[in-house]
């Protein structure tokens, strides 16, 4: 088994997880829940030991998308409280109750089904209600002349048999988006419609929301006014984006590949599929076991860089399914077994982003579950995740 982590692995720093952790606790200080979002196994990162982690460190919450990734947790015996913010359906209510898990209530109608569920499995499901404040996706319409609509649905929803209402919460569209005026504004929007709605929900229903939340990465960096009772970040704490720099945190991610083969080329020689790069020069090329099928952007061929011990080494020609070459003719100490960074420390995942015109959530979230998972804490490797199961 050990021979697989000396392909191409992700090394995950926990000790960074808990700095940013701790960063992020002081940032909004010591009122302010923390919740950790988690979906999408940690945004690439591995959720179960990284629950385990915030569970240590004394967070208060946990999300996911889905039913299953909530199971995998609890499987895994973590305690926290879990929100799951995406769909359930309604005959999974016993499953939800049986592992304490809580609910996001999106419509009126799923309010409906989810409370005969509860009733008829006899128990409390606790729920958390999701407004739409203007993000246009899941939740109860609150904007313009659905205002009263959304006031009542939610109370109503509120005063349901077999729940535990112990939430209400919406989601930003452009949070992080400090540069633009409009969007500053839509956010300020988001934000005042998300007071009046709750407040409103709270007159009629005649009790208060426990945790009111909605700052996402975004607003935990830039909007304390929308931290109220919790804060929700996903990709803030794994220390991408390009509020993570601002606010001293660091990658918990880098990917690491390995020089497995160098070869030397004449001038005029193509390299890979597509014959995209020829050698203006004698070159020495490396082989590194990173590519399309481990979560690689192949419509980075020709543009990207990987950091190897002596320097960046530009990467050439199209990128295959499980391996792309390197340049290391100006890199002559460079050899074969080396390791190479491909992003986090040296290179930041940001860049690999910007380069491939997309998100650094999209860059962690495809590294595929062919990369071993390597978990590293005070130093030493103290987990590790294959895809392997024997
Ligand atoms: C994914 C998600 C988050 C976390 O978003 P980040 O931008 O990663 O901080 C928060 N809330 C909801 C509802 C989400 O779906």
């Amino acid at each position: 088994m050990e021979s697989t982590l000396k392909r191409t692995w992700a090394e995950i720093d926990l000790d960074a997880l808990e700095h940013n952790y701790r960063t992020l606790r002081a940032h909004v200080g010591e009122n302010v829940k923390f919740l950790g979002v988690v979906k999408a196994d940690a945004y690439g990162h591995g959720a179960i030991p990284y629950s385990r982690l915030l569970e240590e460190l004394g967070a208060d919450y946990l999300a996911v998308s889905s039913l299953d990734e909530a199971m995998e947790l609890r499987a895994n015996e973590i305690h926290l409280p879990i929100l799951i913010l995406g769909y359930t359906p309604a005959d999974q209510v016993g499953n939800l109750i049986d592992l304490h898990v809580t609910q996001a209530v999106t419509t009126p109608e799923a309010a409906k089904a989810y409370s005969a569920e509860a009733v008829r499995h006899g128990g409390t499901l606790k729920v958390h209600m999701k407004l739409d404040t203007g993000m246009s996706r899941v939740g109860f319409l609150c904007q313009g002349d659905h205002f009263a609509q959304a006031v009542a649905d939610v109370t109503e929803a509120c005063r349901l048999p077999g729940f535990d209402v112990e939430g209400v919460f919406t989601h930003f569209a452009v949070s992080d988006e400090p540069d633009k005026p409009e969007s500053v504004e839509y956010t300020r929007h988001q934000l005042d419609l998300f007071r009046r709605t709750f407040e409103a929900v709270e007159a009629n229903w005649g009790r208060k929301f426990a945790i009111h939340h909605c700052s996402n990465t975004g607003a935990t960096a830039l909007w304390p006014e929308a931290w109220m009772d919790m804060i929700r970040p996903g990709l803030l704490q794994y220390g991408c984006g390009e509020f993570a720099g601002q606010l001293g945190l660091k990658p918990v991610m880098t990917l690491k590949t390995t020089v497995s083969i160098i070869k030397n080329y004449d001038p005029g020689t193509t390299v890979s599929y597509g014959r995209t790069f020829k050698a203006d020069r004698p070159i020495r090329m490396g082989v590194v076991p990173y590519g399309y099928a481990d979560g690689f952007f192949r419509s980075l061929s020709n543009r990207c860089r990987m950091m190897t011990d002596y320097g960046p080494a530009p990467q050439c020609g199209r990128i295959c399914m499980d391996m792309c070459m390197i340049d290391l003719t100006d890199l002559p100490e460079v050899k074969e077994g080396d390791e190479v960074e491909i992003f986090g420390n040296r290179i930041s995942v940001n860049e690999v982003a910007a380069l491939a015109n997309t998100i650094s959530y999209e860059i962690t979230c495809a590294v595929s579950k062919r990369v071993p998972r390597v978990f590293i804490r005070h130093g030493k490797v103290v987990d590790r995740e294959l895809m392997l199961r024997f």
